[in-house]
């Protein structure tokens, strides 16, 4: 018989249902917590009694978590549980002040691993792939993270890590990789040292699946992604404070994440009210987890916004999905009086074919007056040649993107591979302006 779903139990069950294993997990994880010294302080104040939740709805009434409260209680102050029963930590990537630290049993490894096979097995990976997974491996949660996750799915991993393209791609053409992960940044330049050696991933691979994500990309760049490599390409979202890769994945319907609600409460508040927003409305990803252990996180604002799509989805899944993430509270910017995310820039730019697949944002103080500078590569084909395509193309960004974000930018065009790579996410906008940010 064809298996469907990696955990039909989980995985199909009626609202009723989720509900109540949602309302059982709530309330055992909410006693768990309180043997962390932050949350017994936590709620002895807001006399939070455990075992009081009979409606998925009373979370509201719970307080929310905060990375600044993970960074003034760093390192131990979240653990319920005794350093010697604790087996991994993970931290995120943070450059300033204390790291964001996440610990993990026994139990919250394996029950990640199968959140992760899970997720795969939703984007159409089966035992059968040879799985490549490009990513860095340490601290960071998408290398072990995937890395569990591809093993317990039973595919067969080749454990690459970041970067090396030339190694990446003789491992691709050595073992016939069938699908891989990488950070959606990586892949253009990854495809631009395919062309490079004069070779076309879609003929001289046997890729058929692509699983991007661990930074903001549009769908714009998904599509760019799905044609150079000839492949699908599907949206992965995690964060490490709710263990790292496997909390939203999407199906290969690809029509939004379906975020694993046996593993996790989800809310998307108005980050300004913090209170609830009807499905459809986007608004900042609030998350409870439900199956962990040594480092449980109660109502935790992940500073990421996305919206509930409302419906079901035809895979048959009933966990809801949310839309791809348009960005985070933090990483707006306001230029000549308006707000500007670097998503809204992303999208004008992967819709114009003569653009490369890199670019990047700086906010300087130019004669006193604060501009924004972006810089774009173009595609090698376009860049030589005539000086009056380049300046017509670069007046065409000039005009889309103030369109779009209504600040006039500084477009300057470069060479594709100019604009420098950073080993892990893309840094996207750096803020040279005189008078800091904003
Ligand atoms: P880290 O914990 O350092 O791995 O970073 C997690 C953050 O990366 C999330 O809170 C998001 O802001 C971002 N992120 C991860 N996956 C995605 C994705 N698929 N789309 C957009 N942003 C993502
Ligand atoms: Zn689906």
């Amino acid at each position: 018989m064809t298996k469907h779903f990696w955990q039909e139990e989980f995985e199909t069950l009626g609202k009723k249902d989720l509900q109540k294993l949602q309302v059982e997990r709530l309330n055992a994880t909410i006693t768990n917590a309180s043997r962390s010294s932050f949350y017994s302080k936590l709620f002895g104040k807001k006399n939070i009694q455990p075992g009081a939740i009979t409606d998925i709805a009373q979370i509201a009434e719970l307080p929310f978590t905060t990375k600044q409260d993970l960074r003034n209680h760093f390192p131990y102050g979240f653990l319920t549980l005794p350093k010697k029963d604790i087996i991994r930590l993970h931290s995120s990537s943070g450059t300033t002040g204390n790291p964001t630290v996440i610990f993990h049993n026994r139990h919250d490894l394996n029950s990640w691993a199968n959140l992760m096979a899970r997720s795969l097995f939703c984007a159409g990976v089966r035992d059968t792939d040879v799985f490549q997974n490009i990513c860095g491996y340490g601290l960071f949660t998408g290398g072990l993270g995937f890395q569990y996750g591809i093993e317990t799915l039973g595919a067969l991993s080749i454990p690459a890590g970041a970067g090396n393209s030339l190694r990446q791609i003789k491992l691709m053409r050595d073992y016939g990789t069938t699908a891989a992960h990488a950070i959606p940044s990586y892949l253009g330049r990854l495809y631009e040292v395919f062309e490079a050696e004069g070779l076309d991933p879609k003929k001289d691979t046997q890729l058929k699946t692509l699983v991007i994500g661990a930074e903001p990309h549009t769908d714009g760049q998904r599509k760019r992604i799905e044609e150079m490599f000839g492949v699908k390409a599907y949206n992965s979202f995690g964060l490490s404070e709710m263990n790292g890769p496997g909390v939203a994945f999407e199906c290969t319907y690809q029509n939004g994440l379906h975020i694993w609600e046996d593993a996790y409460v989800v809310e998307i508040v108005n980050p300004d009210t913090l209170q609830a927003v009807p499905d459809g409305e986007y608004g900042e990803l609030v998350m409870t987890t439900l199956d962990r252990q040594a480092m449980p996180l109660i109502r935790y604002r992940t500073r990421d916004i996305t919206r509930i799509l409302p419906g079901q989805c035809e895979c048959g899944r009933t966990h809801r999905r949310i839309d791809r993430i348009t960005g985070r509270t933090d990483d707006m910017f306001i230029i000549k009086g308006c707000n500007v995310f670097p998503m809204q820039i992303e999208g004008v730019l992967m819709k114009i074919p003569e653009v490369g697949s890199d670019y990047m944002i700086t906010l300087e103080t130019m004669n006193g007056v604060d501009e924004m500078v972006v810089e774009v590569e173009v595609r090698n084909d376009w860049f030589q040649g005539d000086i009056r395509r380049l300046d017509k193309l670069s007046k065409t960004i000039t005009h889309q993107i103030r369109d779009e974000v209504l600040a006039k930018p500084i477009v300057k065009l470069v060479e594709a591979g100019s604009i420098p790579k950073s080993e892990g996410k893309a840094i996207r906008v750096t803020d040279n302006r005189k008078n800091g940010l904003n």
